[in-house]
């Protein structure tokens, strides 16, 4: 079994020396934990020994662990894809959506958030890579979703997150985040309130980190391989 305290512990050195190799502030990468398939045990662990905010991709896998952890004051982010007809159960179990691809959605969403909650943080997913497989936006409509984002009353637009293809070697995983950096900094122009670029998972959160990634989402290097 991991040792989910050791490895969150060696991730946090190892971002630390990634933010002393490229002079940025460890305070600005927030680690993400991705429990997708974890069980509610190996997140109250990882809670015990430090960590805050936890990623799930599926709706109704987070609603039963929330039940089951409703103790512990859990940051929630959902990172998977989101379809219209749970949008109204997302809208309150989660304070975080990243998958943000329409403005349907988005409206569904501020729609249902409740008056008693802060607004919930929104991500626009940016399909930077042009990649038929992948959800996300193109770059060209990243600014018109932007802008019915912010005038909407129960959300709040923080950034945005991406998955590029895998590729392997520092090198060329710091060029595969360059398109969403460009996507990032286009938004921030025109949003300078917006603080979150969301990239980097287990094999390339160094590069992300190094690309200027301000959360990156780690799964497997923290809790383990996942069982199917
Ligand atoms: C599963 C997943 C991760 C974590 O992947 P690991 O390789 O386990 O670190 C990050 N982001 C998204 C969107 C995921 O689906």
């Amino acid at each position: 079994m991991t040792n989910i305290p050791q490895t969150l512990e060696a991730i946090t050195q190892q971002i630390q020396l990634a933010c002393l190799e490229c002079s940025r502030k460890p305070q600005l990468v927030k680690l993400l934990a991705v429990s997708k398939r974890q069980s509610s045990n190996a997140i109250e662990v990882a809670f015990t020994a430090g960590q805050r905010a936890f990623g799930e991709n599926y709706v109704q896998e987070a609603l039963e662990k929330q039940v089951i952890l409703s103790h512990l004051p859990i940051e929630w982010h959902l990172i998977g894809p989101l379809q219209r007809n749970k949008a109204k159960k997302a809208a309150n179990a989660f304070d975080w959506i990243h998958t943000i691809n329409d403005a349907d959605l988005a409206t569904r969403l501020s729609t249902a958030r409740s008056t008693n909650k802060p607004p919930l943080n929104l991500l626009i997913q940016v399909n930077a890579h042009d990649e038929s497989s992948k959800a996300g936006i193109c770059r060209e409509t990243l600014l018109y979703l932007a802008k019915t984002i912010q005038s909407l009353e129960r959300v709040r637009l923080r950034g945005i997150m991406a998955i590029p293809p895998r590729v392997s070697g520092f090198t060329e995983q710091c060029e595969n985040f360059a398109p969403i950096v460009e996507a990032f900094e286009q938004l921030c122009r025109h949003y300078p309130e917006c603080d979150t670029l969301s990239m980097g998972m287990s094999a390339d959160f160094k590069a992300a980190i190094c690309q200027g990634s301000t959360m990156i989402r780690v799964g497997e290097a923290i809790f383990g391989a996942r069982s199917d």
